[in-house]
């Protein structure tokens, strides 16, 4: 397999090149799907785009067992030297190489294959929904197995180390409305003062209680009230809740938590408060037998020796919400160690490419693994 990624390592290059001067936004990868569906049809792939998004599957091999390579494809919308653009600042780029060499490496030995592997190149991670999408398209259901990637900052691992697993937090994001009634200053009992509400709502979050073992932060993160007049008691306020877990049950404690404290508040101060989701991160939920498979990926590429223990990381990342929607999926992301600095999503993010190269065989190592143990 080493004198094949020496063989194919120029053409990683070429193609990481590309991707990351082609940088395009969630749901708009539209050029980045092009690309990546005419780069496979020429090697005698057969990939499918997605029927209702950007982004698009393909599958070598055949029958079961069925082992899933996922990557993401979006990019970020931020300032680079003055100037608002989409940027490849995550590694995503590199991600999607890495994805494209596995296959490439696959074709090699695809009459050896005992099974099917399917990468997939899902868009939209940066939103937190794009999983959802791949999920509605109906590719993932049949898979045994699921394998992600991310390259990994050096204060979380350092150049040329690898992790086998990587545990992000659940995070929630709730809007509110309190829709009470606008009084007179000087007649408070004839309104209902929205502040006042806010107020016991900041106060009684303070009354949800979870497992001290599991870090958690509950944050009222915005609360608009009053206008220009301040003789007017304001009966209406917009307010947004912050809430994260490093566990999906205790999210879920948490959640029915804020909503006993709403339901008090209104039995309290007789007004109507209106709660909605905008956004919902789940928690890893790490398989341990896809944790083994790539933890022996990793040792019979770089050796024993750099072999991390698993990242846990406050970050969100929506590959989780294949896990938890199929729980019969055995899944795990590859933490990829490349000398990245100053961090993810930094307009100036910069990491060894070269470590690309041996992210591949690590992937690739991984779905053989997992393919020879499957029965
Ligand atoms: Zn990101
Ligand atoms: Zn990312």
């Amino acid at each position: 397999m080493k004198e094949a990624l020496d063989r194919l390592r120029p053409r990683l290059m070429e193609i990481f090149t590309y991707l990351h001067a082609h940088p395009e936004i969630s749901w708009k990868e539209v050029e980045t799907t092009n690309y990546i569906v005419d780069l496979l049809t020429r090697e005698g792939f057969s990939p499918q785009r997605f029927k209702n998004c950007t982004g698009l599957y393909v599958d070598i091999g055949k029958g079961n067992p069925k082992v899933g390579l996922r990557t993401d494809i979006d990019a970020l919308w931020q300032e680079v030297d003055g100037e608002f653009r989409a940027n490849h600042s995550c590694g995503h780029d590199g991600h999607m190489t890495m994805a494209i060499g596995a296959l490439l490496l696959l074709k090699e030995q695809s009459q050896l294959l005992k099974g099917t592997v399917r990468v997939i190149f899902q868009p939209a991670e940066e939103k937190g929904t794009g999983a959802l999408a791949v999920l509605e398209e109906g590719i993932i259901d049949d898979l045994d197995y699921l394998f992600g990637v991310h390259l990994r900052p050096v204060h979380e691992l350092e150049d040329g180390t690898y992790c086998a697993a990587l545990y992000h937090g659940a995070s929630r994001l709730l809007e509110g409305e309190i829709i009470g009634e606008d009084a007179h200053a000087a007649r408070p009992h004839l309104g209902v003062n929205a502040i006042e509400v806010g107020a016991t709502i900041i106060e009684d979050l303070r009354t949800i209680h979870t497992d001290p073992m599991v870090p958690v932060s509950i944050k009222m993160t915005k609360f608009q009230a009053g206008g220009a007049s301040g003789n007017i008691i304001p009966g209406k306020a917009a307010f947004t809740i912050d809430i994260r877990a490093q566990r999906n049950d205790v999210m879920e404690t948490l959640a029915l938590g804020v909503k006993r404290v709403i339901d008090s508040s209104k039995i309290l101060h007789k007004v109507q408060i209106e709660l909605r989701t905008v956004a919902n991160i789940v928690a890893a939920e790490v398989d341990t037998t896809a944790q083994y498979i790539m933890e022996q990926a990793i040792v019979k590429a770089a050796g024993l020796s750099n072999l991390r223990k698993p990242v846990h990381t406050p970050g969100g990342e929506d590959f989780h919400h294949y896990a938890v929607q199929r729980p019969h999926l055995k899944s795990t992301m590859l933490g990829l160690g490349c000398g990245l600095t100053p961090g993810l999503h930094h307009p100036k993010m910069k990491f060894k490419q070269a470590r690309l190269v041996t992210g591949v065989e690590i992937l690739t190592n991984a779905v053989l693994g997992a393919l020879e143990l499957e029965p």
